[in-house]
């Protein structure tokens, strides 16, 4: 179901033109108060699917009025975590467009105007409580026994407002510069209700809801405020967001009532939590640490020091990521698993997210990537997992890279995993699998297994399947069993007896560096047995 506006609307002084569209117009409207958790970009992913797959647009808007919370560098943290996704903005603060600022900070003058305008209209009112003055409210709530207690409609009677000073004298106070917040008068009676996409016909009764501050004595509006203006005023069709916003819904709803504007109200739809690995409760910032895994996009560093990794510097491919995402909350209710972004625009639909919260399996997202992984070219593989590995390592090994790529495609999850499970290519053995060498490596075995070094050195054209017929040939009428060599000659190039196909292994080495490694770790293997 789509909202479909009346041609024109006459609010007050202004005109506003709304036109015949089916198209979706969504916003991500993330708070620069720190970096952004996966639980944002999930928010971001399902706003841009939604968006894509009917043509419409995708909104990128800053919330950042709040100047206590705005923390340096968040926004360009939020920015470049979309970009490393390819979560592109259609409108935003750098992309531009017919709605802008696209930044809250920038839009002050609009806000001022519409709480004037609810103050004219009685819909909002001047609180001059100082904030000590609320405190006392609270003490003496709480010894009446009122525990938690809102500056709702009956507190609001007690307290120093246009309600209870009266309009003129309020105003005075306001013309002399004392300092105040406007508040939204909540109705004495009924009940807020609307449709949530997700939830269904969601319920609250007035009577529990306070007067919600809507402009701070910063002059700067509070989130209520300024999120239903910028709705309004950007024409959003559809709010899709983090089920943490559900409660405040009801005072966006008595917003737009008392705007005038419920016609003009979007559809809401409220996302499901992310869940910690256990199941129990929201998955925070911490559980990373905790846990050893990412819920970042990207790595940050704080002032404070405080640091995160990111799922980037975890080494996972941003595709991998969202296709992980997508599924924390949503499923196409058929087998497939994997899916482009395209294909996620094509299926994605707000029918299929489910009401409960999503638990975070890293194990997962960890099988995804390797998904990713798997389906990569070598030469891609390689570009990669360049970024992770050591400049002159890169150097050194030069297009060889794509080959070692393509050998440990199916053994690696991350890109990072890949330094480590290739690092015998990259530099000498230096650790060795002594158990199996006490085992393996004896007295009658040496000479044959030096015959065998000189036949791999004889190979003329030094490919795997060469090799292997070689080898094979060789185990065939020395009287040797594989099981007695194979650990060795794989000991003896990598240190260990897990790895990728032996032969592969060694034609990559090229034949220098395999003579010279089995050669040299004949004495190792003499004095570990030895001991
Ligand atoms: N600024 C809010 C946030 O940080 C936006 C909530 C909404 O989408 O309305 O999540």
């Amino acid at each position: 179901m789509h909202l479909v506006f009346l041609p024109a609307t006459i609010l007050k002084n202004q005109i506003i033109i709304f036109s015949m569209t089916d198209r979706p117009r969504v916003r991500f409207a993330p708070s620069p108060t720190g970096p952004l958790h996966i639980g944002g970009v999930r928010t971001a992913l399902y706003n841009y699917l939604f968006a894509k797959q009917q043509n419409g647009t995708f909104i990128l808007r800053i919330e950042d009025t709040d100047q206590t919370r705005y923390v340096e560098g968040a926004e360009t943290y939020i920015k470049e975590s979309l970009e490393w996704l390819g979560l592109s903005a259609d409108e935003g603060p750098d992309q531009g467009g017919d709605f802008g600022p696209y930044k809250q900070s920038e839009r002050k003058e609009i806000y001022a105007k519409y709480v004037k305008d609810l103050i004219d209209t009685g819909k909002a009112y001047y609180a001059f409580d100082t904030p000590e003055e609320i405190d006392a409210m609270r003490t003496r709530e709480n010894e009446r026994g009122n525990q938690g207690p809102k500056y709702d409609q009956r507190i609001r009677k007690e307290m120093r407002n246009t309600l209870t000073l009266g309009k003129q004298k309020a105003e005075e106070m306001v013309a002399e510069g004392i300092p105040y917040t406007v508040r939204l008068m909540v109705p004495e009676e009924g009940i807020v209700s609307f449709q949530d996409d997700i939830r269904g016909q969601v319920q609250f009764d007035v009577k529990e809801l306070d007067d919600k501050v809507i402009l701070k004595t910063d002059g700067l509006p509070t989130y209520h405020l300024a999120n239903v203006v910028d709705d309004f005023l950007m024409k959003i069709t559809h709010v899709i967001r983090g089920e943490e916003w559900l409660s405040s819904t009801a005072h966006h709803v008595l917003l737009y009532q008392s705007f005038g504007w419920s016609e003009h109200m979007p559809e809401f739809a409220h996302l499901p939590l992310i869940l910690k690995p256990t199941g129990k409760g929201k998955l925070s910032k911490r559980d990373g640490q905790k846990f050893g895994f990412p819920v970042f996009p990207l790595a940050w560093s704080a002032e404070e020091g405080e640091s995160f990794e990111g799922f980037k510097s975890y080494g996972f491919d941003p595709a991998a990521v969202l296709n992980f995402l997508a599924f924390l909350g949503w499923n196409p209710g058929t087998e497939q698993e994997i899916f482009s972004l395209t294909e996620l625009t094509d299926t994605f639909s707000l029918d299929q997210i489910s009401k409960s919260g999503a638990r975070f399996d890293y194990d997962k997202a960890k099988w995804y990537n390797s998904q990713y992984i798997m389906a990569q070219s070598d030469e891609q593989l390689a570009q990669n997992v360049a970024p992770f590995l050591p400049e002159e390592v890169v150097q050194k090994i030069g297009s060889k890279l794509a080959s070692i790529a393509g050998l440990l495609k199916p053994r690696i999850q991350t890109y990072t995993e890949f330094s480590e499970a290739a690092a015998y290519f990259f530099r000498e053995v230096d650790t060795y699998n002594e158990k199996i060498i006490r085992k393996k490596w004896k007295e009658e075995i040496k000479p044959k297994y030096q015959d065998l070094i000189g036949e791999i050195g004889a190979v003329t054209s030094f490919e795997a399947a060469e090799i292997k017929e070689v080898v094979s040939g060789f185990v065939d009428q020395s009287g040797l069993k594989f099981g007695d060599v194979l650990p060795l000659l794989r000991i003896g190039l990598s240190g260990d007896t897990k790895g990728p196909d032996l032969f592969a292994m060694m034609e990559i080495m090229g034949q220098g560096t395999t003579v010279q490694r089995l050669n040299g770790a004949i004495d190792v293997f003499d004095k570990i047995s030895e001991d």
